[in-house]
């Protein structure tokens, strides 16, 4: 937390949660237990499906790919037309469950209309499935055991951390209920000790909701939803949000919190971009590294 003084006037500014700070750091943690591992015999492999060629996905998958390659992991990239069925994918899928050089699966999201994308996540080997969309891995989940987590929650776990020491009776809000991001955020956040509610867009009273917030997360897919006075002094503010704005003649992305009016009540708050995003190829990669280890029976490298 500081302040910025202006005229003699004290203004409190949040601390910036520097994601992709948080993010290289992991990524040269995550390079070391690779080489770690290749001196133990082993390297972790990585598939990637991409059906069809929706922009955004585009992106995130050759990033995806890019980082594994640094990373020192096999890489194995798939990217099939949007005219592909729904069959010859569960083909794909199972051949990647069979082979022994995959570690990990992950098939991009959203996938064509045409095809049932839990019938294609419920086909991926649980073990392989590092991206912990798995209906055997969200229930493990939810009953604390260990599981693959989704990576964007894990991403924002380890944000919250290096704000907040000690989460034990924290209250925690979310702000939106996905499966890949509120949910299991909300499971992880309890699995911490922490007193967490879940809002969405049935809450009544969203702004009082969001006030009790020790730490908040937005996770809403709505353009600066969460302002400045919604936040508690002094809470942790975690943004999800992904939203295209073109502003002063430029694309930009924007999160679901007002910044300019959070930064001046939040303790901490982590920015868009450069916040949640950067983290969560580096959470895919910490994923498919423990699911190697796991299916190979060997002691993982990483601390958790
Ligand atoms: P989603 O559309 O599946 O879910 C949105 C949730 O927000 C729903 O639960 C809905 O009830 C709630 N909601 C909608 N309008 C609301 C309102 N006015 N008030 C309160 N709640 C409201 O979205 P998602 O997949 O969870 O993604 C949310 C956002 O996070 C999107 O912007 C997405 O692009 C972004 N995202 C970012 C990353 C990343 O790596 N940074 C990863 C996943 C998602």
């Amino acid at each position: 937390m500081n302040s910025s003084d202006i005229k003699g006037v004290q203004k409190h500014v949040a601390t910036i949660i520097d994601g992709a700070a948080v993010a290289a750091r992991l990524h040269s943690d995550l390079k070391r237990a690779v080489e770690n591992l290749a001196e133990r015999g082993l390297t972790p492999g990585l598939a990637v499906v991409l059906v069809g060629n929706d922009p955004a996905s585009s992106v995130y998958v050759r990033n995806k790919v890019r980082r594994s390659v640094e990373a020192g992991f096999r890489s194995f990239h798939h990217e099939l037309p949007s005219t592909t069925g729904e069959k010859d994918l569960l083909c794909l899928i199972d051949r990647l469950n069979a082979a022994d050089d995959v570690d990990g699966i992950l098939v991009q999201l959203p996938l064509p209309a045409h095809i049932d994308a839990q019938k294609v996540t419920a086909a991926i080997d649980p073990k392989k499935d590092v991206d912990g969309f798995h209906p055997i891995n969200v229930g493990k989940l939810s009953l604390g055991d260990s599981a693959s987590v989704p990576c964007t929650p894990l991403g924002c776990m380890l944000l919250i951390r290096e704000a907040r020491s000690r989460l034990a009776g924290l209250n925690a809000v979310i702000v939106g209920r996905s499966n890949i991001v509120g949910k299991p955020l909300a499971q992880l956040l309890l699995r911490e000790n922490c007193t967490v509610t879940i809002a969405h867009s049935k809450t009544e009273d969203l702004p009082s909701v969001c006030r009790r917030a020790d730490i908040l997360v937005a996770a809403v897919g709505q353009l600066e939803l969460v302002r400045g006075e919604w936040i508690k002094p002094g809470a942790t503010v975690i943004d999800v949000g992904i939203n295209r704005v073109e502003r002063d003649g430029r694309r930009k992305l924007v999160g679901d919190v007002d910044f300019a009016s959070a930064s001046a009540i939040a303790g901490a708050l982590t920015p868009v971009p450069g916040g949640v995003g950067p983290m969560t190829i580096a959470c895919l990669l910490r994923n498919t590294i423990e699911a190697a280890c796991r299916r190979h029976g060997v002691a993982s490298p990483i601390e958790s």
